[in-house]
């Protein structure tokens, strides 16, 4: 079940998605970005996003960019990223 509500980041139309199998009611507005994800049963957030504004729980990105050996040949250390890049 879908429903529509206004996004409490920016205001603008948001969707509320009631996922009755997860007992999770996840928020998201594709305008800002925001993003909710609460579980029912506990009214714990579980997942939360609101662009420009500081998120509690801010979860470092896993991605990270390192040289894949220590390498002996500089030029396929350039190809590596050049790959990642795309
Ligand atoms: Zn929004």
């Amino acid at each position: 079940m879908i429903e529509s509500i206004r996004c409490p980041n920016c205001g603008s139309i948001a969707e509320r998605h009631h996922l009755s199998y997860l007992a999770q009611i996840k928020t998201q507005c594709e305008i800002c970005d925001y993003l909710l994800v609460m579980c029912t049963r506990s009214g714990h957030v579980l997942e939360s996003y609101a662009p420009g504004l500081p998120t509690p729980k801010a979860k470092p990105m896993s991605v990270r960019i390192s040289p894949l050996s220590s390498s002996h040949n500089s030029n396929s250390r350039i190809r590596d990223i050049a790959t990642l890049s795309i």
